[in-house]
């Protein structure tokens, strides 16, 4: 019996032979966000619990049973792994009274926790990259957070994403459609399943939400928010709409879309592939006006989203994404040789290649084989003799070409040419 002891359920190691990927996916996040004038906010992984009860709704899946919450025992504190960003966010943009500058565009990333059962495109520590503007009331704002979003699609190389778009209504106009819905779902009583039954009355728009096929049939036939709608968000529902048809962004309306959390009022919406099963939303947001009252600032209106990393790179598992290459491998034998390599491989460097100087000895013949196996275009190659007469030996590993040896001030410009 082995006794490593190993990662956590559902919390996944990224390895070396993946991270390249992860990286190109965030300096692509990072290049078109700046392109949108959106600034990162980095909070903490950590929160007092109440933070997420109070934004998220104590009637959610999230709140209910997704939490990793645990008392410091130091000082009785109730603290939560965060389980998303935008209750982060939000209290951080208060904290600091950021607003008082003016309305914001902001951006996050990092990892959130779920307790959620593990499998593909679920995990318990998962990534977010996260867009939140706030502070705007118009729907233009939201029309830019769904313009960007298919523009990165684009960037990332993704086909086949589809939009869903919804409205929550205002407060009022959830309320009348509230009744309604709990009135239908009364008539289906027997059909519901436990949690539903438990929400019935605490949370029925939730309901809508549910991943329970056995509902579903039942679910297709509720009444629709739409047709509770109050002007003012019909209106707003109609601007956002008008500019996506200008713009050529194609779109579904999707009058059951309701969204996990309960912060969220007018715009919902969601980007969403069938290339990975169950779990094809890839990108969720929309409007939260109420948000930063509730969470007691002065009102603001604000609107954003989140997108999950893992199951776009997933979809990117296809694409071709070159890994970070190494121009020079340097061997070296003998201490003035070992001297001399160390300021070669600085030089190196400073003329922009990337180089790996052989460390932990042994014979030039082994140091080739691991100049060879580091995929290294060039070995250096270095003993006492060229190191008395400030020069290098150069040596192609991918092509069948001479060895040259040149003065180490030649060689940088030299390397590069080739
Ligand atoms: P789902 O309906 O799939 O549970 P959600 O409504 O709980 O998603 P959000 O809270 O809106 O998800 O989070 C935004 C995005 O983060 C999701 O669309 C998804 O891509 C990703 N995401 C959410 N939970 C997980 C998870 N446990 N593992 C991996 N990705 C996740
Ligand atoms: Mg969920």
């Amino acid at each position: 019996m082995s006794n490593l002891i190993q990662a956590i359920r559902g919390m996944n190691d990224i390895l070396p032979k993946d991270t390249h990927r992860w990286e190109f996916f965030e300096d692509t996040v990072r290049d078109w966000l700046a392109s949108y004038g959106y600034r990162n906010i980095r909070t903490p992984i950590v929160e007092q619990t109440d933070l997420f009860i109070r934004s998220i709704g104590a009637v959610t899946d999230i709140v209910e049973k997704e939490m990793y919450t645990f008392v410091d025992h130091l000082n009785g504190d109730s603290l939560t792994l965060r389980p998303e960003g935008t209750a982060s966010c939000v209290r951080a943009v208060l904290e600091h009274n950021l607003l008082y500058a003016g309305p914001q565009r902001l951006y996050y990333y990092g990892p959130m926790f779920r307790h959620e059962r593990p499998q593909k495109g679920r995990y318990r520590q998962f990534h977010q990259v996260g867009v939140e503007a706030l502070g705007y009331a118009d729907a233009d704002i939201d029309a830019e957070l769904i313009i960007m979003g298919a523009r990165l699609w684009r960037e990332l190389g993704i086909s086949g994403v589809r939009l869903e778009i919804g409205t929550l209504g205002s407060t009022e106009s959830r309320h009348i459609y509230r009744s309604r819905l709990i009135k239908y779902f009364e008539q289906y009583r027997d059909e519901l399943d436990e949690d539903a039954q438990r929400r019935l009355h605490s949370n029925p728009l939730r309901i809508l939400d549910s991943k329970n096929p056995h509902m579903r049939e039942m679910l297709a036939g509720a009444p629709r928010l739409l047709d509770d709608l109050d002007e003012d968000s019909l209106q707003h529902f109609e601007a956002l709409q008008r500019v996506l048809h200008e713009q050529g962004i194609a779109f579904e309306i999707n009058p059951q879309l309701v969204r996990g959390l309960d912060y969220y009022n007018r715009t919902v919406f969601e980007w969403i592939t069938d290339k990975l099963g169950a779990q094809g939303t890839i990108c969720a947001g929309g409007r939260y006006d109420g948000l930063i009252t509730q969470m007691g600032g002065k009102p603001a209106p604000a609107c954003g989203f989140a997108m999950g990393i893992e199951r776009i790179l997933a979809l990117m598992s296809e694409i071709e994404i070159p890994s970070p290459t190494t121009d020079i491998y340097v061997v070296h034998q003998g201490e003035l040789a070992a001297d001399f390599a160390w300021k070669a491989a600085e030089w190196f460097r400073n003329e922009g290649l990337n180089t790996i100087l052989h460390c932990g000895g042994g014979s030039f013949k082994s140091q080739m084989k691991k100049a060879d196996s580091s995929g290294a275009r060039f070995a250096v190659i270095i003993g006492d003799d060229e190191a008395k007469e400030g020069e290098v030996s150069i040596k192609p590993l991918r092509e069948a070409a001479e060895q040259v040896r040149v003065g180490l001030v030649e060689a940088g410009p030299l390397l590069k040419r080739i």
